[in-house]
């Protein structure tokens, strides 16, 4: 590179930094009083939608919600708002519901400031849980920014840290509740464990009772790295409040020994083993025992408030057809080349192992798939929560459209259209601890999505890109379901978010191509 192309590099991340707090036109608010008249709310509790209604926000807070349908005005018990508005959006055809919370994200400090959340604001994303790994997180900066009150144009951040580092602390219970107070005291609202020292019995057992005492999350991805017995079961029974993928479940269903069988050379470090060997193991799973002893007790745990399911169903999609995966319509257009570099097969890079991917490791994952979404369904049915979490970031799997992607593999277990929305929004938000969010109610906050077109009648209307509909004389038109994403009370045009990462992704690639 040379030091004109250097300097330039520098001044356009520099420039992606400042346009994150920066006003355009396409962004306006938060209004003193802005009020969505005549629209069609989806609330977000699971509640059939209901209209027209006007929508009245105050600042970043929902204060009032008004029924205008034939029935309550003829009662009196509605009646249109009157009041002046400083900013009126029409909501007439159009579809209001919460703002999408992504429980599952990670960023780095890979890619410019404003690639990642604009892709989310371009999705209706308007809050995400972003595990990290230490302070040099770009969400970590971000949520600084957000929690000093400045106008950053991104999704809430949540923040958790991996319990992961050099710290001796970590590997013993009285170092843990140490730890986990002073990450409260930074900043941190929840803990990610990931394995080893984290799933040590002693030292899960201590971080769960030391951030429930602090109000902070505890997330776990069980799996072969962990410690035998800490299943799925023995994980939520420590009292942890989410269980991400899908790691831990089969194997809560052994009766005659406690491990996987795995071959003698496997090695967890291997990611192209590691990958095949975890499908597999639903294989070994005992139907009866997932359905009985193992359905009742993460149903119980689950009522009783604390543990959810974070599936993340759609970050194993590639695994089940690659190809698919590889030729998604969007990635040209909004991967950026650092991004499409790392999804190319590497032992050191987490998550792109593809040196080879056969039918056998297909047919795996098939099987996988039809075996845990139904029964993700049938703990939802039984009273269990489960919510949406997308990990995106891995192989093919692009923010903001992998979210999406999500909430239709969630539809594919069996879950309602209204239950899927339900589970974005007002789940997500108790399970990423911001229960003033997810539901349109007045005293909630104002993160709210302005649609033209129904989500219930296809949620693939919440891509950025929206959904082409082809009329029966072969006409193809590209139709967009969402308008408006509003944060707090600013209301941001979801499609110039994503021109803009366009923009990026070009400009990106320019130069990459220059000497
Ligand atoms: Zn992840």
């Amino acid at each position: 590179m040379t030091l004109r192309c250097a300097m330039m590099m520098v001044l356009l991340s520099l420039m992606s930094s400042a346009s994150l707090t920066a006003q355009s036109d396409s962004v306006g608010g938060p209004y003193d009083r802005l009020v969505i008249r005549g629209a069609t709310v989806i609330d977000g509790t699971g509640s059939p939608p209901v209209g027209p209604m006007d929508v009245v926000i105050e600042g970043g807070t929902i204060v009032e919600l008004r029924r205008t349908t034939p029935v309550d005005l003829a009662q009196g018990a509605g009646g249109a708002v009157r009041a002046p508005a400083d900013r009126v959006i029409d909501g007439a055809g159009r579809y209001v519901m919460p703002g999408i919370i992504d429980a599952h994200t990670h960023m780095g400090s890979l890619l410019p400031d404003d690639y990642i959340p604009s892709l989310w604001l371009a999705h209706g994303i308007t809050a995400v849980r972003v595990f990290v790994a230490g302070e040099d997180d770009q969400a970590v900066r971000l949520a600084r920014l957000q929690r000093r009150g400045e106008a950053v144009l991104a999704p809430r951040i949540v923040l958790y840290r991996f319990w992961r580092g050099d710290d001796p602390r970590l590997w013993n219970a009285d170092g843990a509740r140490e730890v986990v107070r002073e990450w409260k005291a930074a900043g941190l609202d929840g803990i990610k464990i990931s394995g080893k020292p984290g799933l040590f019995p002693d030292v899960l057992a201590a971080i769960s009772v030391e951030a429930a005492a602090q109000g902070m999350g505890v997330a776990v991805h069980d799996g072969q790295d962990g410690v035998a017995p800490m299943n799925a079961v023995a994980v939520a029974g420590a009292g942890v409040t989410t269980i991400e993928h899908h790691y831990g479940y089969a194997e809560s269903t052994f009766r005659d020994r406690t491990v996987q069988d795995l071959d003698p050379d496997y090695n967890y470090g291997e990611e192209l083993k590691r990958f095949r060997a975890t499908a597999r193991v639903w294989d070994e799973a005992d139907l009866d025992v997932l359905y009985g002893d193992v359905l009742d007790t993460l149903v119980a745990l689950s009522r009783g408030g604390r543990f959810t399911m974070v599936p993340t169903f759609s970050v194993y999609e590639d695994q089940t057809d690659l190809a698919r995966a590889r030729n998604l319509p969007w990635l040209e257009a909004y991967t950026m080349p650092a991004l499409m570099d790392r999804w190319t097969p590497n032992p050191e890079v987490h998550g792109s192992f593809y040196f080879e991917w056969t039918s056998g490791d297909e047919g795996a994952w098939g099987r996988l798939f039809l075996k845990w979404l139904p029964w993700v369904n049938a703990f939802k049915n039984r009273g269990g929560l489960v919510v949406v979490g997308s990990d995106t970031g891995t192989s093919y799997h692009l923010y903001g459209f992998g979210t999406i992607r999500e909430m239709e593999l969630m539809q594919r277990a069996g879950f309602h259209p209204l239950e899927v929305i339900r589970s974005a929004t007002m789940e997500s938000a108790r399970a990423v601890g911001t229960p003033d969010a997810g539901v349109v109610r007045p005293g909630y906050r104002a993160d709210l999505l302005v649609l033209d077109l129904n989500p219930l009648e296809d949620l693939k209307v919440l891509y950025g890109t929206g959904v082409e509909r082809v009329s029966r004389d072969g006409v193809a038109t590209v139709q967009h379901g969402l308008t408006y994403t509003i944060v707090g009370g600013r209301v941001i045009e979801a499609q110039e978010r994503l021109a803009h990462v366009a923009a990026l992704v070009a400009s990106a690639r320019h130069n990459a191509t220059r000497p």
